[in-house]
């Protein structure tokens, strides 16, 4: 009932040496094959300074897959030391970019207005922000768990027009379930992307909002990835820990 094509991405985090990032690649090209990739689009988000030895593994190869960075700065260039422009990431390929993620807002105290500038960024340099959203535990336990996460949609978008809009992707991903090995269950999964689906409708219409992925992510393993899936409103996952073993995230991708 959904002509939208469901994103796998993995979120390597700050992991990996540089060999062990090429031999993943490697390993997941191999492990898919172009049926697997036919349904399903999977992405890579290695550490900043892996993505040009993926870029030119995955050019040389000729991989179906896709790539993009885990952050990028809000700024164009300049006295910014040690961040990542959006150019620098467009001009290595990239096609994704994280946008606020739950570990950059946590640790780099990453404010719903710095998201909105980062989104913004994103789509001048013609990349596609991965927006994350979702609670912490105490706002769940409240039953404040969509408002909260609606609040962060907001934010996030505010100012961005609808053309835009309709490309960007947003991963659910309440931070109770973030490497935890406590994953959202099926119903809690569709219920926020269902929500954030509707706010879409909302702010953009039914068109955009049908046309937007919103994915989930927390936990996620070949194991509990189908249930997931299956939700009407579930377009993919954001996968972290389980994403850096290139047998089970191959699995993750071929969930169905
Ligand atoms: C993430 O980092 O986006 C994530 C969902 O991590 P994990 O799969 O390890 O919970």
């Amino acid at each position: 009932t959904t002509t939208r094509r469901p994103l796998m991405a993995g979120n390597w985090k700050m992991n990996l040496t540089h060999l062990e990032a090429i031999a993943l690649v490697q390993k997941l090209a191999f492990s898919l094959n172009d049926d697997d990739l036919e349904k399903v689009e999977v992405a890579v988000l290695p550490p900043f300074t892996d993505l040009r030895s993926v870029q030119t593994l995955i050019d040389a190869d000729r991989y179906n897959l896709a790539y993009g960075g885990q952050d990028l700065s809000p700024q164009d260039s300049g006295a910014y030391t040690g961040d990542i422009s959006g150019a620098m990431l467009a001009k290595l390929g990239c096609t994704y970019v994280v946008v606020g993620h739950s570990e950059r807002r946590q640790y780099h105290a990453e404010t719903d207005e710095l998201v909105a500038a980062k989104i913004k960024a994103a789509y001048k340099h013609g990349l596609t922000p991965i927006l994350c959203v979702g609670e912490p535990l105490e706002v769940r336990q409240e039953n404040r768990h969509v408002e909260h996460t609606l609040a962060q949609l907001d934010g996030a978008l505010d100012g961005l027009g609808a053309e835009q809009a309709a490309s960007i992707v947003v991963a659910y991903e309440p931070v109770w379930a973030i490497g935890t090995g406590e994953v959202a269950t099926p119903d809690d999964a569709q219920e926020l992307a269902a929500a954030i689906r509707e706010r879409l409708a909302k702010l953009y219409g039914a068109d955009v909002a049908a046309k937007v992925r919103v994915l989930y992510g927390g936990s996620v393993k070949a194991s509990n990835v189908k249930p997931i899936m299956e939700q009407p409103d579930v377009d993919g996952a954001l996968v972290g820990g389980a994403s850096i073993n290139a047998d089970e995230f191959a699995l993750i991708a071929r969930y169905h």
